[in-house]
């Protein structure tokens, strides 16, 4: 009998304490019969809705709804229920005061012994807050994402593992235009080659960097591009479940890449009218040179002749020829004035100072400077340059003038060749430790026995012209200024073919042309 009171009185502490459990749960639960008529609800409903319990019994659920849940929720919801599931969403409640809340609600079937529903059970919680701030943060991101989309700039957002999280309109229209899949990629690595140990030193300490600018020659012949590129990474708190106690963090690089082709352009224009300006002037002073080198040479062989006729006549110690001698003596001294006169005219031509050069650029600029030509002579220029092209060391002016000497004498050759197909070929590349500019024509090129000479002084294939012949002495010259070597390549069997290769430029930074 003893033990028999203590089972029960047990079963009602257990019980007693199931009903406390359910009336202090920190969760609103009502309890209801099949048509969801309320029998019981806890203290928290009661916080939650702002009704008391006597308020409430008797009534319908239906007393919560705010009307403004579309009809085919609550028909989801029923049809659920009924089949003894639970069911789980989002209603919009209204609180007895008359405000609105976002419920998170969960009803769950309650069967007896036979499997048969006698009620439910409903538990919900307010997520009005959380579900402002989840939208408040999807706002912000249409936000900054429309923001980043109308902005005049390509932006990309890049995580730690170079991946593209976040990009714009106008990044994407540089996919197709620089034909990349992932310009990001492209652009990225121009800047490690370029910043080197800098550019971890700013990810680092996360500063930013701005104004790197980068030349990327396009497909199809539409001349280059340039970019500035500007980046600042910034840091962000990982939200998974693995750092909710480890507060990791992940770095994102913000890069911008703003295309100033314009801008550069107007630069080259006026570099380019700059260089003319140079060059003519150089071209003027060589020219000066030249007639003055060609006079001295020309005065030279006379000289000589007269100085070995003296000779004879004084060899001959004849009296009667003193009087010649004499005049021979005079004609000799006014001719060496006569030359040294012409010496102290011709003009120094000064050199400028030696520094990596990119030989892509220096061949560029020559190619708009010859643009003119070209194109009246209707002749197709092959441009193939080395994508990634080291310095060399050397005078920017120099090399030009050494180009130009180069393109000019291939398109004289193409003029006067019969060859209608004219086609001027340029190519840099790298062999070793060289740098190989291969300049090609389609003229008749040179014949192999005159080969030897071209390089000596006043020679020339072209009778008919005005040359002095000194412009492959000059371009030799310029070469060797440079370590370099310059010859023809035998192998070509139509036209003329130079090669000239460069030391390369030790600490050579990476200059880059995209082809
Ligand atoms: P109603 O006419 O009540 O119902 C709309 C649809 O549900 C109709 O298509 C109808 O056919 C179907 N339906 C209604 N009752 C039944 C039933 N007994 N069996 C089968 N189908 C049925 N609603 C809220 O808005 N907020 C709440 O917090 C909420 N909590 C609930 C808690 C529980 C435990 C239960 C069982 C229901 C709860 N409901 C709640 C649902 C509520 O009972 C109403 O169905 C709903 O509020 C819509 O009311 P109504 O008057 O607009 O339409």
């Amino acid at each position: 009998m003893m033990s028999a009171l203590s089972e029960s009185d047990a079963e009602q502490e257990t019980l007693r304490l199931f009903v406390e459990t359910v009336e202090q749960a920190p969760i609103a639960i009502s309890i209801t019969d099949k048509k969801a008529k309320i029998i019981y609800v806890n203290k928290e409903f009661c916080r939650v809705t702002g009704y008391a319990p006597d308020d409430v019994l008797g009534e319908n659920e239906s007393l919560l709804s705010d009307k403004s849940t579309p009809r085919q929720v609550y028909q989801t919801l029923w049809r659920t229920i009924c089949r003894k599931e639970s069911w789980q969403g989002q209603l919009v409640n209204r609180h007895k005061l008359g405000q609105r809340y976002l419920a998170d609600l969960t009803i769950a079937p309650i069967v007896n012994a036979l499997g048969v529903i006698t009620h439910y059970i409903g538990m919900h919680r307010d997520i009005t807050a959380s579900h402002e701030v989840e939208k408040k943060v999807s706002n912000q991101k249409l936000l900054i994402e429309s923001v980043i989309n109308s902005s005049p700039i390509a932006m990309v957002v890049i995580d730690d593992n170079d991946r593209v999280v976040l990009d714009n309109q106008l990044y994407k229209a540089l996919v197709s235009d620089l034909d990349k899949s992932e310009p990001a990629h492209f652009f990225l690595q121009l800047l490690r080659d370029e910043m080197t140990e800098a550019w971890l030193e700013l990810q680092n300490n996360n500063q930013g960097f701005t104004n790197r600018e980068f030349r990327v020659e396009t497909k199809g012949g539409q001349g280059a591009r340039w970019f500035s590129c500007a980046g600042n990474w910034f840091v962000e708190n990982e939200v998974s479940a693995d750092s909710f106690f480890a507060n990791n963090q992940k770095k994102y690089l913000i890069l911008t890449l703003t295309d100033i082709t314009k801008q550069r352009q107007h630069i080259e224009a006026l570099h380019l009218q700059t260089l003319k300006t140079i060059m003519a002037e150089d071209e003027r002073v060589r020219s000066i040179r030249e007639t003055l080198l060609g006079a001295i040479h020309q005065i030279q062989m006379p000289m000589n002749q007269i100085s070995a006729a003296e000779q004879i006549l004084l060899h001959k110690r004849d009296e009667k020829n003193i009087h010649l001698i004499n005049i021979l003596q005079q004609i000799q001294t006014s001719g060496k004035n006569a030359v040294a006169t012409m010496q102290a005219c011709i003009p120094v031509i000064y050199h400028s100072a030696e520094m990596p050069v990119n030989l892509n650029q220096i061949l560029h600029e020559v190619l708009l400077l010859e643009e003119q030509s070209l194109l009246t002579h209707n002749i197709d220029v092959q441009w193939r340059p080395l994508a990634h092209l080291p310095t060399i060391l050397g005078s920017e002016n120099r090399l030009r003038i050494l180009f130009k000497q180069l393109i000019d004498n291939a398109i004289d050759a193409m003029i006067q060749s019969e060859n209608p197909n004219k086609q001027l070929s340029i190519s840099t590349q790298t062999e070793a430790n060289l740098l190989i500019v291969r300049i090609s024509d389609s003229g008749n090129g040179i014949p192999c026995d005159k080969r030897s000479k071209i390089f000596e002084p006043f020679y020339t294939t072209n009778k008919g012209s005005n040359t002095a012949g000194m412009g492959l002495v000059i371009a030799k010259e310029i070469v060797s200024q440079h370590n370099g070597l310059i010859d023809i390549d035998n192998d070509v069997e139509q036209g003329c073919c130079f090669q000239l290769s460069f030391p390369l430029h030790k600490s050579s930074r990476l200059e880059v042309t995209h082809v």
